[in-house]
């Protein structure tokens, strides 16, 4: 895949990173400004951050909006089935990781495109999902679509913003993190909620953060420990954060695909992923979404789906070769047919069967 250095119509924005001695030096093609020099551990959300600021600086009314990469004859990504769904602001990074591109592209093109993940609106906006009263707040249910939504685009985010090989349990961390810090991107994790989720002393956990340029964490024995969000669109959330509060605690649970205490943390993220994909006991995914929302390779994801359903919080699974995608049934779920499921009559695991899209390029 080459990310292309030529992009001269609005809504792409394109950063490129060069090695120099001692660190790494951004250039930005949109703005003239010389680059800037930085520690490679911090270039991820320096780019992150002057991406998001392009954004929001330029933006433009939904219906304004267009798909970007159908503009370039949908040149981003190998497969051409048409332009569907909402616009959205897609991150790419080329494979290197030294270029990276924030642009409009619809749902079906961004979903196709390699190294490419969608950046919540609500990291870069006025929320789309807010509760508009206290009272409101109160009557939503813990597990709404809204909570569902909210993980989702976190997962997303969080995708393209952590290292590709970020370890599950770091991921989740992440995620709390991510859906707690307050408006300057400060969060503080008591010891007994990181009991809860079987975190306490996993200090590599917030070192590979830390590594990562992502967080800055004060840790100590008996406070809790707090932490600073380095990514500048974590800094930038917008108000909502009781609804942010509300599906970091439905993650933790992600009823009706709630792990036993004891699972792996590979286990425990894939299956709330796929929860973050399921209504009304199915759903379905892109496997190159999936696999880089879990952090796994394809063969990876297969084992865990299949000890998913080992231990009953899934009733089938299957690889849906004609357009890459994983479809999956709850147990329980009768009388209807998972989405685009081919053959009923064999139900159980089943195999990915063709080339990853995931490392395609
Ligand atoms: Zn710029
Ligand atoms: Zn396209
Ligand atoms: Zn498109």
């Amino acid at each position: 895949m080459r990310l292309s250095t030529h992009d001269t119509v609005q809504r792409i924005w394109t950063v490129r990173l060069h090695s120099q001695p001692g660190g790494l030096l951004l250039s930005c093609l949109h703005c003239t400004l010389p680059g800037y020099r930085l520690h490679a551990a911090a270039a991820r959300s320096a780019v992150l951050g002057h991406l998001a600021r392009h954004a929001q600086h330029d933006a433009l009314p939904g219906h304004l909006r267009t798909c970007q990469c159908r503009a370039r004859g949908c040149c981003w990504h190998p497969r051409r089935r048409g332009c569907a769904g909402p616009v959205l602001l897609a991150l790419t990074r080329d494979r290197s990781g030294r270029m990276w591109r924030l642009a409009d592209a619809c749902a079906a093109c961004a979903g196709a495109t390699s190294y490419t993940a969608v950046v919540p609106d609500t990291l870069l906006g006025p929320s789309r999902v807010q509760p508009s009263t206290r009272t409101a707040q109160r009557n939503t249910p813990p597990c709404g679509p809204g909570e569902r939504l909210r993980v989702r685009e976190m997962l997303t985010y969080l995708a393209v913003a952590l290292p590709r090989f970020s370890s599950p349990a770091a991921r989740l961390l992440a995620l709390q993190c991510a859906l707690r810090a307050d408006h300057e991107g400060h969060v503080r994790l008591p010891h007994g909620f990181l009991r809860g989720m079987r975190l306490q002393g996993r200090s590599e956990l917030w070192s590979e953060l830390a590594h990562a340029g992502w967080l800055a964490c004060s840790t100590s024995r008996h406070s809790p420990v707090g932490a600073r969000l380095l990514d500048a669109a974590m800094q930038t959330q917008p108000s909502g954060r009781s609804a942010r509060a509300r599906a970091a605690h439905w993650a933790l649970h992600p009823v009706p695909l709630t792990t036993p205490r004891g699972m792996a943390s590979s286990v425990q993220l894939t299956a709330l992923t796929l929860a973050a994909h399921t209504s009304d006991g199915t759903g379905s995914a892109e496997l190159d979404v999936l696999t880089r929302l879990c952090g796994q390779s394809p063969l990876h994801l297969e084992d865990l789906l299949n000890q998913l359903v080992r231990c009953r919080l899934l009733a089938t699974w299957r690889h849906i070769s004609d357009n890459d995608e994983i479809s999956w049934q709850l147990p329980g779920v009768t009388g209807r047919t998972a989405p685009h499921q081919e053959d009923e009559s064999a139900p159980g695991p089943r195999c990915l069967s063709q080339t990853p899209s995931a490392f395609r390029t």
